[in-house]
């Protein structure tokens, strides 16, 4: 080897390091831009032995049943239009129409055709600064690619689990909030568009929760923490311990599955963790640092397994009312009241 070629290899291993540290900068900077940068606060609690009022797992259902009666909720469709309507009136009812909020947005769909979309957003004690905020989805998917027919894959589902439940246990929670005014504020936030997605198509999945995260209605929002509910009311849920909720606020994990055993409610509220699910408190942890968990329906993970073990009915035309179970709503309902109405320091 001659000097030269020395000098040359030498020259060729700078520029190789150089771009390997540009490299690891540039991922750096990516992440540090994805995260909002605040860290998680220290969240503490207490059992303050305050009443907490009853959950009707009845009414709750019948939330559900209302939902699913407008049909398919995917952007565009009339169950959506209908649909919004109806949680709209029935928030306003409960909470004030001065207290209920829809932040509208477009979505540009797969085909090009414009999408009029809106998360809405209602506030319980407005005036009071403490708050938390309680999140659903309320949009359906417009397909069932996982349904064992191929002919029905490319129909809309009946989302009663999959959207419909979460938002079933947060209009019970708007009118017991009504009735009992809870402790400190709450704000109830159902997001559109959460499930629009193609398979693994991220960037069309979340549209809502993006959104509001990216253009928040109100500056400087800072609740304690929030709590999402996705698919929480079949008969065979399980919730193990979501691990993007356990990455970001752990100790709200703690608490909620705590309350669950106290409540003897482990069965399921399995003390086990779960997979790491993007969903819409993925992307509100990373855009706005505010903790937030998930409550979300699937099997833990057996050791080395990639794949989600998300229920039999996941993204089929089987997510109806039949696999509802007012059981299931009532164990979700119970533990959640606990947290809001007795145990926020
Ligand atoms: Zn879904």
């Amino acid at each position: 080897m001659t000097g030269r070629v020395i000098q040359m290899a030498f020259v060729a291993y700078i520029a190789f390091v150089a771009f390997t540290l540009f490299l690891v900068a540039a991922s750096a900077c990516d992440r540090k831009e994805r995260d909002s940068g605040v860290s998680a606060p220290r969240l503490s609690f207490v059992d303050r032995d305050r009443e907490v009022p009853a959950f009707s797992a009845d009414s709750a259902y019948h939330f559900i049943e209302r939902q699913v009666s407008f049909g398919p909720r995917n952007p565009g469709s009339e169950g959506h239009r209908k649909t919004r309507d109806y949680l709209v009136g029935t928030l306003q009812s409960y909470a004030g129409s001065q207290a209920v909020y829809v932040q509208q947005f477009t979505h540009t769909g797969y085909s090009g055709e414009m999408y009029r979309m809106g998360n809405i957003i209602a506030s319980f004690r407005p005036g009071m600064g403490d708050r938390v905020m309680l999140l659903a989805h309320w949009d359906t998917r417009p397909r069932a690619e996982k349904d064992p027919d191929p002919l029905k894959r490319s129909q809309p589902i009946p989302g009663a689990d999959d959207g419909g439940s979460g938002v079933g246990v947060l209009l019970e929670f708007a009118r017991i909030f009504h009735d009992h005014p809870p402790p400190l504020g709450v704000d109830i936030l159902l997001f559109d568009g959460e499930d629009y997605g193609r398979e693994g198509d991220l960037d069309y999945y979340f549209l809502g929760s993006r959104y509001w995260s990216e253009n928040p209605p109100v500056p400087e929002y800072r609740p304690r923490f929030g709590v999402l509910l996705d698919m929480v009311g079949a008969g065979d849920a399980v919730f193990p311990r979501e691990g993007f909720s356990m990455q970001y606020a752990p100790g709200l994990v703690d608490e909620v599955w705590e309350i669950a055993r106290q409540m003897g409610y482990d069965h399921l509220f399995v003390d086990e963790k779960g997979s790491s699910i993007a969903d819409d408190h993925w992307i509100i942890n990373r855009k706005t640092g505010i903790p937030t968990i998930n409550i979300i329906h699937h099997k833990p993970p057996r050791p080395l397994q990639t794949a989600i073990n998300f229920p039999e009915h996941w993204h089929t035309h089987a997510d109806d009312m039949d696999i509802i179970s007012t059981e299931t709503l009532q164990a979700v309902g119970e533990v959640l009241l606990e947290l809001v109405y007795n145990r926020i320091r």
